[in-house]
């Protein structure tokens, strides 16, 4: 394991901070906050953010500098990941990090060619198309079809919980191309160009206030060279390009945030002896979270020296993921608590503490126990391919 960062890595977190701090003043993320996006911030904003963060070069900084990227490596993709989480910056989604992984690892040449030098400008975003109203944790199972005919294939299906969908220019979509094959070895995977005819967007709005998506196609033609990987061989991309997501969800830049941010609202405020911070056994519970928040960070630049090293952590993205939210979890209750009755009001009421920003993210982050893997599937993750344990 090396956890060392070197000169021109600090160098790079230095960079990126100064950035981050300049963009985002107090001023602006007041100016520019939309609770109705995902991310709190106004789609315009976003946009235009994810295009200075090409111009500075930071999306790209790890990737190889054929394809517009600047060659830096993994522990910079981490630093990069852990830094935008912890300032809550705008654009920090599948487009910047997993999704042009997913290209390098499993596209063909033009498609590197075609997506990653447009993903690096921040000139383009994708969604992922995975889930299905029957087919989430068991995504074998899905039923969207995709026909060949000709030098096309005709899509067909509705896919579900579509993060960006309604925003992107392309979906990465797992789709049935062998309906005759065992379920695992029928599916490919395609880069579908978002403004063919036949695709219909619905929005389903979340308890923390903004709006999943879902995506029906319906007969929609796909030229064949959108493929991605093998014909019938969309699992084995699948698989790693869930490794990736996991190893980018893994950094630990929000959990840092919440510590933090918790650390000096006890610090602020006055309890019967002093500061809250002074009682002995709100002081013990943070130090244990500050000690899982270590934790989670130093999983996370483990998995992203594995991947330094050229291997490809499997179990361990899993590992990372799962210290992450559930450090991120054990947080959210935690500044609840502390904060008390007014840690319940919505994030616009008169007063409430910390921006409002707790309550919303208590419910945001629901999705921690099920998306992406949540608890229960990394844990069979790391059961079975980490520890060797018998499936269940
Ligand atoms: C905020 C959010 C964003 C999302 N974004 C996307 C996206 O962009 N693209 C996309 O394709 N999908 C997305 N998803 C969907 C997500 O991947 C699925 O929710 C996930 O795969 C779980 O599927 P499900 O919701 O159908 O739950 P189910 O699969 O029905 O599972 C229900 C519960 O049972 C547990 N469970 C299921 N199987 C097992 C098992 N074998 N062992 C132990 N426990 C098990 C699960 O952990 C879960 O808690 C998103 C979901 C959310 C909430």
């Amino acid at each position: 394991m090396d956890f060392v960062l070197d000169a021109g890595q600090k160098e790079f977190r230095a960079e990126l901070r100064r950035f981050l701090s300049s963009e985002l003043t107090d001023e602006v993320r007041d100016r520019h906050r939309d609770l109705s996006e995902w991310d709190g911030w106004e789609a315009g904003f976003a946009e235009e953010f994810r295009r200075r963060l090409g111009a500075r070069g930071f999306i790209g900084a790890t990737w190889p500098a054929e394809y517009g990227g600047g060659g830096r490596d993994a522990r910079e993709r981490v630093i990069f990941a852990e830094e935008m989480e912890y300032y809550g910056a705008p654009a920090f989604d599948r487009s910047v990090t997993y999704v042009p992984d997913a290209i390098l690892q499993f596209g063909s040449e033009a498609q590197k060619s075609e997506f990653l030098p447009r993903l690096a400008r921040g000139e383009c975003t994708f969604f992922l198309g995975y889930s299905e109203p029957d087919a989430g944790s068991d995504l074998a199972s899905l039923q969207t079809r995709a026909e060949a005919r000709g030098d096309t294939f005709v899509l067909t299906g509705q896919k579900a919980y579509s993060s960006g969908a309604d925003r992107a220019d392309y979906g990465w979509v797992a789709a049935r191309t062998d309906p005759e094959a065992p379920k695992h070895r029928g599916i490919s995977l395609f880069i579908v160009d978002m403004a063919s005819p036949g695709i219909r967007i619905a929005g389903h709005e979340t308890t923390a206030g903004w709006e999943h998506h879902s995506v029906a196609f319906d007969a929609v033609e796909v030229p064949r060279d959108a493929l991605v990987g093998d014909l019938n061989g969309g699992w084995r991309v699948i698989m790693g390009a869930i490794d990736t997501e996991r190893a980018a969800l893994s950094a630990p830049g929000l959990v840092r945030a919440q510590l933090d941010r918790l650390v000096e609202h006890c610090r602020e405020t006055p309890a019967e002896e002093g500061a809250l911070l002074d009682d002995p056994a709100v002081a013990d519970r943070l130090a244990r979270l500050a000690i899982e928040s270590d934790a989670a960070q130093l999983t996370s630049y483990w998995v992203a020296s594995l991947i330094a090293r050229g291997e490809r952590p499997q179990h361990e993205t899993s590992l990372a993921l799962l210290v992450k939210r559930e450090t991120a979890r054990e947080l959210d209750v935690a500044t609840l608590e502390l904060l008390g009755a007014p840690g319940s009001l919505h994030p616009d009421a008169p007063g409430a503490p910390l921006g409002g920003a707790v309550l919303r993210e208590y419910l945001d982050h629901l999705y921690f126990h099920f998306a992406a893997g949540g608890f229960d599937i990394t844990r069979n993750v790391i059961a079975t391919r980490g520890l060797g344990l018998p499936r269940g």
